[in-house]
């Protein structure tokens, strides 16, 4: 596998990246190969807020709500999103310099401390105007919905993002390519979507003078609610302002229920990342009238014949402020099982993200093992230990090697109900430790 060179951030560079703190001098580079991969080395600084706010949650008797399955689906979306860069430059960069190279305008310079802050306003710009395109156009919201269909609120939910959603979001910063060179792009485009992490939580509640500016927890809880107040509202990356300027910003106030109007219910991540294209082709075909078909896919989600383009607030279900999110019931062993698995998992992410170990062959191993229907379980974990073995896979502590395998080894208790699984599933243990014995000898 090719490992690719790449410029790490520092602890404190780590932390303030989270809060769009860093300085012009710390963050211009001459050119795009220079610019850190900030997104892909926040991994560590995620999962440590997010088990701040997960013991904080519980030092406090009204703090957040955070569930297992709700948790896992939120990350395994994030994941999943991440993955197509692993092979290939972001579509939003490669646009972005495709533009830059045919038809700039002017060379701005890209130590300048001006050009900095200006790619900061037009970054957050471009976010506002994306963002809500995904809102209103009902073809654009088949993506835009997977990071909102969380019915919790949590720093988790940041990272239900859209596999599909970089297929669209780069048009909106192609005015910038004119004149800000690529690697400060590079820069901002990063620093906006990791300072969209930390404000989701119900923990802060208010910020003061800063809610004027900046888009706060209180802002963005707004933007996830499926009261009517908060549909289409608050719309901002890092600064409000653009909310306030044109004419989309609501302060909060009645208590916010999180989620989709028509909540999905389910877990199951290729039904969260997918299931609106097909429902959105079926709607598509059953709406008579070529007009009518074409509005369908160019205006707001709610629309119907006869309705405004986004659709009437009036349609949506009432909110009785009792609602309870989707939370079916499953064993603690259940539990246990799947945990242990995804932080093995998140661990192999790391790895891949870390050293941009970036062949389509890790990529493609990552995928089977990661989202592999449960059926295939069995085979998923002998993948899992035959990659180890063979060196496609390496944790980034030693022991976890060990680790992993005796976690796979506890698959018997996974589901027992036919003899041929338990074949299956004692083969796999039989594998595990031999392979095991191999590692020990
Ligand atoms: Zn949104
Ligand atoms: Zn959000």
């Amino acid at each position: 596998m090719a490992r690719v060179e790449v410029t790490n951030v520092t602890v404190s560079q780590g932390v303030r990246m989270l809060f769009s703190l860093m300085t012009p001098n710390e963050s211009s580079f001459a050119t795009v190969r220079e610019v850190p991969t900030y997104v892909n080395q926040a991994t560590p600084y995620f999962i440590g807020l997010i088990l701040l706010e997960i013991v904080l949650g519980w030092l406090k008797t009204d703090g957040p709500r955070i569930k297992i399955n709700d948790f896992i689906t939120s990350l395994s979306a994030g994941m999943m999103s991440r993955l197509p860069q692993l092979v290939m430059r972001s579509l939003e960069l490669s646009a972005y310099i495709y533009v830059w190279n045919n038809f700039r305008v002017l060379e701005l310079p890209w130590d300048s401390a001006w050009t900095w802050w200006l790619a900061f306003l037009g970054v957050d710009m471009g976010y506002y105007w994306f963002h809500r395109f995904a809102h209103e156009l009902n073809f654009l919201w088949a993506a835009h919905q997977v990071h909102h269909s969380s019915e919790y609120y949590n720093l988790s939910t940041a990272l239900r993002q859209s596999v599909t959603q970089q297929f669209s979001s780069w048009v909106f910063y192609l005015p910038l390519a004119l004149m800000v060179p690529p690697s400060v792009f590079a820069v901002h485009i990063q620093f906006n979507l990791l300072y969209q992490f930390w404000i989701h939580t119900e923990l802060v509640k208010n910020l003061g003078p800063l809610e004027w500016i900046l888009n706060t927890p209180s802002h963005h809880r707004v933007h996830h609610g499926r009261n009517p107040y908060c549909i289409d509202k608050n719309y901002a990356g890092i600064l409000i302002i653009w909310d306030r300027m044109f004419g989309t910003f609501t302060p909060e106030s009645d208590k916010v229920i999180y989620g989709l109007t028509h909540p999905i219910s389910t877990f199951e991540i290729w039904t969260v990342e997918f299931l609106y294209y097909p429902y959105l082709w079926q709607r598509f075909w059953e709406t008579e009238g070529i007009s009518n078909k074409l509005s369908i896919i160019f205006k707001g989600p709610g629309w119907t014949p006869g309705k405004p383009r986004l659709g009437d607030i009036a349609d949506i279900p009432q909110i009785t402020g009792e609602e309870m999110p989707h939370d079916p019931a499953w064993s603690p062993a259940m539990q246990a099982y799947v945990f242990v698995q995804f932080m093995l998992l998140i661990d192999v992410y790391n790895n891949l993200l870390m050293y941009q170990m970036v062949s389509t062959v890790s990529v493609f191993f990552f995928i089977l093992f990661f989202y592999f229907p449960s059926e295939l379980e069995m085979l998923r974990c002998v993948l899992i230990v035959a990659l180890q073995r063979f060196g496609y896979i390496k944790p980034l502590v030693p022991l976890l090697a060990f680790l992993i395998e005796v976690s796979l080894t506890d698959t018997l208790m996974y589901d027992s109900r036919c003899m041929a699984q338990l074949t299956i599933k004692l083969l796999c243990v039989f594998l595990a430790l031999a392979a095991w014995a191999v590692h020990l000898s």
